[in-house]
Protein backbone atom coordinates (compact mmCIF):
# COMPACT_ATOMS: atom_id res chain seq x y z
CA UNK A 1 0.00 0.00 0.00
CA UNK A 2 1.10 3.46 -0.80
CA UNK A 3 1.32 6.04 1.46
CA UNK A 4 1.19 9.89 0.75
CA UNK A 5 0.34 12.47 2.86
CA UNK A 6 0.34 15.86 0.51
CA UNK A 7 -1.96 17.12 -1.76
CA UNK A 8 1.13 17.59 -4.42
CA UNK A 9 1.89 13.70 -3.89
CA UNK A 10 -1.44 13.12 -4.33
CA UNK A 11 -1.80 15.31 -7.58
CA UNK A 12 1.06 13.57 -8.97
CA UNK A 13 0.07 9.96 -8.30
CA UNK A 14 -3.49 10.36 -9.80
CA UNK A 15 -2.11 11.55 -12.58
CA UNK A 16 0.30 8.67 -12.67
CA UNK A 17 -2.54 6.02 -13.26
CA UNK A 18 -3.51 5.09 -16.54
CA UNK A 19 -7.38 6.67 -17.98
CA UNK A 20 -9.09 3.69 -17.35
CA UNK A 21 -7.66 2.50 -14.59
CA UNK A 22 -11.29 2.77 -11.72
CA UNK A 23 -10.63 4.13 -8.86
CA UNK A 24 -13.07 4.03 -5.20
CA UNK A 25 -12.49 6.33 -2.91
CA UNK A 26 -13.13 5.15 0.97
CA UNK A 27 -13.31 8.78 3.38
CA UNK A 28 -12.71 8.35 6.62
CA UNK A 29 -11.42 10.00 9.95
CA UNK A 30 -9.58 7.29 11.41
CA UNK A 31 -9.53 4.76 14.78
CA UNK A 32 -11.04 1.77 11.95
CA UNK A 33 -12.59 -0.88 12.87
CA UNK A 34 -15.12 -3.53 10.85
CA UNK A 35 -17.59 -1.17 9.19
CA UNK A 36 -14.83 0.96 8.10
CA UNK A 37 -13.11 -2.50 6.36
CA UNK A 38 -16.67 -3.90 4.72
CA UNK A 39 -16.22 -0.15 2.82
CA UNK A 40 -12.82 -1.23 1.85
CA UNK A 41 -13.51 -4.38 0.72
CA UNK A 42 -16.40 -3.88 -1.17
CA UNK A 43 -14.87 -1.19 -2.61
CA UNK A 44 -12.03 -4.17 -3.20
CA UNK A 45 -14.29 -5.98 -5.52
CA UNK A 46 -15.44 -3.02 -7.62
CA UNK A 47 -12.33 -1.23 -8.79
CA UNK A 48 -8.61 -1.34 -9.97
CA UNK A 49 -7.50 0.73 -7.27
CA UNK A 50 -8.98 1.39 -3.62
CA UNK A 51 -8.26 4.59 -2.12
CA UNK A 52 -8.32 5.81 2.00
CA UNK A 53 -8.19 9.10 3.16
CA UNK A 54 -8.10 9.16 7.04
CA UNK A 55 -8.51 12.64 8.18
CA UNK A 56 -9.99 14.55 11.07
CA UNK A 57 -11.92 16.75 9.68
CA UNK A 58 -11.82 20.31 12.12
CA UNK A 59 -14.96 21.64 10.12
CA UNK A 60 -17.39 19.33 10.42
CA UNK A 61 -16.95 18.88 14.38
CA UNK A 62 -18.75 21.96 16.30
CA UNK A 63 -17.59 20.61 19.42
CA UNK A 64 -14.04 21.86 20.55
CA UNK A 65 -13.44 18.75 22.94
CA UNK A 66 -14.71 16.04 20.54
CA UNK A 67 -12.34 17.21 17.87
CA UNK A 68 -9.20 16.80 20.59
CA UNK A 69 -10.68 13.84 22.16
CA UNK A 70 -11.55 11.74 18.53
CA UNK A 71 -9.27 8.74 18.55
CA UNK A 72 -6.03 8.67 16.39
CA UNK A 73 -4.57 5.41 15.25
CA UNK A 74 -2.96 6.21 12.26
CA UNK A 75 -0.35 3.66 12.31
CA UNK A 76 -2.68 1.34 13.53
CA UNK A 77 -5.27 2.07 10.41
CA UNK A 78 -2.49 1.94 7.94
CA UNK A 79 -1.83 -1.78 9.05
CA UNK A 80 -5.55 -2.54 8.80
CA UNK A 81 -5.97 -0.80 5.26
CA UNK A 82 -2.63 -2.89 3.83
CA UNK A 83 -4.53 -6.33 5.24
CA UNK A 84 -8.13 -5.12 4.01
CA UNK A 85 -6.73 -4.45 0.24
CA UNK A 86 -6.17 -0.94 0.34
CA UNK A 87 -4.23 0.27 -2.32
CA UNK A 88 -3.35 3.81 -1.40
CA UNK A 89 -3.81 5.59 2.31
CA UNK A 90 -3.86 9.45 2.04
CA UNK A 91 -3.33 10.83 6.04
CA UNK A 92 -2.94 14.79 4.96
CA UNK A 93 -2.43 17.42 8.03
CA UNK A 94 -5.32 19.84 8.44
CA UNK A 95 -2.76 22.72 7.10
CA UNK A 96 -2.37 20.77 3.67
CA UNK A 97 -6.40 21.15 3.30
CA UNK A 98 -6.88 24.07 4.74
CA UNK A 99 -4.01 26.47 4.33
CA UNK A 100 -6.39 29.41 5.25
CA UNK A 101 -9.57 28.77 6.94
CA UNK A 102 -12.41 27.87 4.25
CA UNK A 103 -14.48 30.99 3.30
CA UNK A 104 -16.93 28.81 1.34
CA UNK A 105 -20.51 27.67 2.59
CA UNK A 106 -22.60 24.93 1.82
CA UNK A 107 -25.92 24.87 2.44
CA UNK A 108 -27.97 21.40 2.30
CA UNK A 109 -31.55 23.12 2.59
CA UNK A 110 -34.34 21.32 4.45
CA UNK A 111 -31.33 17.99 4.65
CA UNK A 112 -29.18 19.75 7.05
CA UNK A 113 -31.23 21.62 9.57
CA UNK A 114 -33.09 18.17 11.18
CA UNK A 115 -31.76 15.39 12.93
CA UNK A 116 -27.92 15.60 13.39
CA UNK A 117 -27.79 19.21 11.59
CA UNK A 118 -30.59 20.48 14.28
CA UNK A 119 -28.01 20.10 16.87
CA UNK A 120 -24.61 20.15 14.94
CA UNK A 121 -25.02 23.51 13.42
CA UNK A 122 -22.21 23.67 10.38
CA UNK A 123 -21.32 19.85 10.61
CA UNK A 124 -22.74 19.27 7.39
CA UNK A 125 -20.94 22.66 6.08
CA UNK A 126 -17.78 20.95 7.11
CA UNK A 127 -18.19 17.54 5.68
CA UNK A 128 -19.40 18.83 2.48
CA UNK A 129 -16.58 21.09 1.70
CA UNK A 130 -14.08 18.31 2.76
CA UNK A 131 -15.99 15.32 0.66
CA UNK A 132 -15.59 17.88 -2.06
CA UNK A 133 -11.81 18.55 -1.41
CA UNK A 134 -11.05 14.68 -1.64
CA UNK A 135 -13.80 14.18 -4.91
CA UNK A 136 -11.31 16.78 -7.01
CA UNK A 137 -8.00 14.95 -5.70
CA UNK A 138 -8.91 11.67 -5.90
CA UNK A 139 -11.40 12.50 -9.01
CA UNK A 140 -13.10 8.57 -7.58
CA UNK A 141 -15.26 6.57 -10.27
CA UNK A 142 -16.79 5.00 -7.05
CA UNK A 143 -17.05 6.70 -3.53
CA UNK A 144 -18.16 4.66 -0.75
CA UNK A 145 -20.21 5.62 2.38
CA UNK A 146 -21.92 3.95 5.66
CA UNK A 147 -25.82 4.10 6.34
CA UNK A 148 -24.80 3.96 9.58
CA UNK A 149 -24.62 7.90 8.84
CA UNK A 150 -27.71 8.17 6.84
CA UNK A 151 -28.12 11.89 6.66
CA UNK A 152 -24.62 12.14 5.47
CA UNK A 153 -25.41 10.02 2.67
CA UNK A 154 -28.24 12.07 1.96
CA UNK A 155 -25.77 14.83 1.97
CA UNK A 156 -23.43 13.92 -0.43
CA UNK A 157 -25.80 12.54 -2.60
CA UNK A 158 -26.73 16.23 -3.00
CA UNK A 159 -23.33 17.17 -3.23
CA UNK A 160 -22.80 15.13 -6.29
CA UNK A 161 -26.31 16.10 -8.04
CA UNK A 162 -25.76 19.89 -7.93
CA UNK A 163 -21.83 20.03 -8.38
CA UNK A 164 -22.11 17.11 -11.03
CA UNK A 165 -19.17 15.08 -9.84
CA UNK A 166 -18.90 12.32 -11.74
CA UNK A 167 -18.64 9.58 -8.99
CA UNK A 168 -21.31 6.79 -7.95
CA UNK A 169 -22.36 6.85 -4.30
CA UNK A 170 -22.15 3.75 -2.59
CA UNK A 171 -24.07 3.04 0.12
CA UNK A 172 -22.60 0.38 2.10
CA UNK A 173 -24.97 -1.78 4.94
CA UNK A 174 -24.19 -0.61 9.01
CA UNK A 175 -22.18 -3.04 10.44
CA UNK A 176 -22.69 -4.32 14.28
CA UNK A 177 -21.51 -5.74 17.04
CA UNK A 178 -22.94 -9.17 17.70
CA UNK A 179 -25.07 -7.35 20.46
CA UNK A 180 -26.28 -4.73 17.86
CA UNK A 181 -24.35 -1.94 18.71
CA UNK A 182 -23.49 0.13 15.36
CA UNK A 183 -19.58 0.08 15.23
CA UNK A 184 -17.81 3.59 15.86
CA UNK A 185 -15.00 5.11 16.32
CA UNK A 186 -16.43 6.88 19.53
CA UNK A 187 -17.62 3.13 20.88
CA UNK A 188 -14.06 3.31 22.37
CA UNK A 189 -14.90 5.90 24.98
CA UNK A 190 -18.00 4.38 26.15
CA UNK A 191 -17.48 2.86 30.33
CA UNK A 192 -17.74 -1.27 30.54
CA UNK A 193 -21.26 0.18 31.92
CA UNK A 194 -22.12 2.29 29.01
CA UNK A 195 -20.87 -0.29 26.46
CA UNK A 196 -23.56 -3.01 28.06
CA UNK A 197 -25.87 -0.73 27.93
CA UNK A 198 -25.59 0.40 24.37
CA UNK A 199 -27.05 -2.00 22.17
CA UNK A 200 -30.58 -0.17 23.67
CA UNK A 201 -30.08 1.94 20.96
CA UNK A 202 -30.42 -1.05 17.99
CA UNK A 203 -33.11 -2.58 20.12
CA UNK A 204 -35.30 0.66 20.19
CA UNK A 205 -34.86 0.82 16.36
CA UNK A 206 -35.98 -2.65 15.83
CA UNK A 207 -39.05 -2.38 18.08
CA UNK A 208 -40.05 0.55 15.96
CA UNK A 209 -39.38 -1.10 12.65
CA UNK A 210 -41.69 -3.85 14.22
CA UNK A 211 -44.22 -1.59 14.63
CA UNK A 212 -44.48 0.07 11.31
CA UNK A 213 -43.92 -3.52 10.08
CA UNK A 214 -46.99 -4.44 12.13
CA UNK A 215 -48.87 -1.39 10.18
CA UNK A 216 -48.72 1.10 13.32
CA UNK A 217 -47.92 4.62 12.16
CA UNK A 218 -44.96 7.25 12.15
CA UNK A 219 -45.63 8.74 15.01
CA UNK A 220 -46.17 5.43 17.17
CA UNK A 221 -43.42 3.57 16.12
CA UNK A 222 -41.15 6.90 17.22
CA UNK A 223 -42.97 7.24 20.16
CA UNK A 224 -42.71 3.41 21.42
CA UNK A 225 -38.61 4.14 20.56
CA UNK A 226 -38.77 7.22 22.62
CA UNK A 227 -40.57 5.51 25.46
CA UNK A 228 -38.25 2.17 25.61
CA UNK A 229 -35.32 4.42 25.91
CA UNK A 230 -36.66 6.80 28.68
CA UNK A 231 -36.91 3.17 30.73
CA UNK A 232 -33.36 3.70 30.72
CA UNK A 233 -31.92 6.20 32.52
CA UNK A 234 -28.16 6.20 31.39
CA UNK A 235 -29.52 7.57 27.85
CA UNK A 236 -30.57 11.14 26.77
CA UNK A 237 -32.73 10.90 23.42
CA UNK A 238 -31.53 13.56 21.70
CA UNK A 239 -34.03 12.58 18.53
CA UNK A 240 -36.30 9.82 16.41
CA UNK A 241 -37.48 10.39 13.25
CA UNK A 242 -39.12 8.36 10.57
CA UNK A 243 -38.05 9.87 7.68
CA UNK A 244 -37.69 9.14 4.19
CA UNK A 245 -34.37 8.09 3.14
CA UNK A 246 -33.40 10.59 0.36
CA UNK A 247 -34.86 13.68 1.44
CA UNK A 248 -34.85 13.70 5.42
CA UNK A 249 -38.88 14.80 5.42
CA UNK A 250 -41.05 13.27 8.07
CA UNK A 251 -42.93 10.05 6.42
CA UNK A 252 -46.18 9.01 7.11
CA UNK A 253 -47.74 6.92 4.73
CA UNK A 254 -45.96 3.59 3.63
CA UNK A 255 -43.21 4.23 1.13
CA UNK A 256 -41.41 1.71 -1.51
CA UNK A 257 -38.83 -0.82 0.05
CA UNK A 258 -35.86 0.50 1.53
CA UNK A 259 -37.42 4.16 1.37
CA UNK A 260 -38.38 4.84 4.71
CA UNK A 261 -35.29 4.96 7.58
CA UNK A 262 -36.45 5.04 11.60
CA UNK A 263 -33.30 7.40 12.68
CA UNK A 264 -32.37 7.91 16.39
CA UNK A 265 -29.34 9.78 18.23
CA UNK A 266 -28.89 9.33 22.05
CA UNK A 267 -26.05 10.78 24.40
CA UNK A 268 -24.16 7.72 26.54
CA UNK A 269 -21.78 9.46 28.97
CA UNK A 270 -19.71 11.54 26.76
CA UNK A 271 -20.54 9.48 23.75
CA UNK A 272 -23.42 10.63 21.43
CA UNK A 273 -24.49 7.57 19.77
CA UNK A 274 -26.50 7.35 16.31
CA UNK A 275 -28.21 4.72 14.63
CA UNK A 276 -30.58 3.97 11.88
CA UNK A 277 -32.31 1.09 10.11
CA UNK A 278 -33.95 1.08 6.77
CA UNK A 279 -37.58 -0.05 6.53
P1 LIG B 1 -15.95 8.01 9.95
O1 LIG B 1 -14.51 7.60 10.07
O2 LIG B 1 -16.73 7.83 11.21
O3 LIG B 1 -16.12 9.36 9.32
O4 LIG B 1 -16.59 6.98 8.94
C1 LIG B 1 -16.06 6.80 7.65
C2 LIG B 1 -17.05 6.03 6.83
O5 LIG B 1 -17.29 4.76 7.42
C3 LIG B 1 -18.41 6.75 6.74
O6 LIG B 1 -18.93 6.60 5.44
C4 LIG B 1 -19.23 5.98 7.76
O7 LIG B 1 -20.61 6.01 7.47
C5 LIG B 1 -18.67 4.58 7.58
N1 LIG B 1 -18.96 3.77 8.78
C6 LIG B 1 -18.70 4.11 10.06
N2 LIG B 1 -19.16 3.15 10.90
C7 LIG B 1 -19.73 2.21 10.11
C8 LIG B 1 -20.41 0.99 10.37
N3 LIG B 1 -20.57 0.54 11.61
N4 LIG B 1 -20.87 0.28 9.33
C9 LIG B 1 -20.71 0.74 8.05
N5 LIG B 1 -20.08 1.88 7.74
C10 LIG B 1 -19.60 2.60 8.75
Amino acid sequence: MLRVDTLADLARYRRSLPHNTTLGLVPTMGALHEGHLALIRQARTENDIVAASVFVNPTQFTNPDDLTQYPRTLEADARLLADAGCNLLFSPSSDDIYPEPPVLRLSFGTLETTMEGASRPGHFNGVGIVVAKLFHLFAPDRAYFGQKDLQQVAVIRRLILDLSFSVELIRCDTVRADDGLALSSRNQRLTPDERAEAPALFAALTQARQLLTDGQSATQAEQAAADFLASRPRFRLDYVAVVHVDTLQPVSERQAPGQTAICIAAQLGVVRLIDNVVF
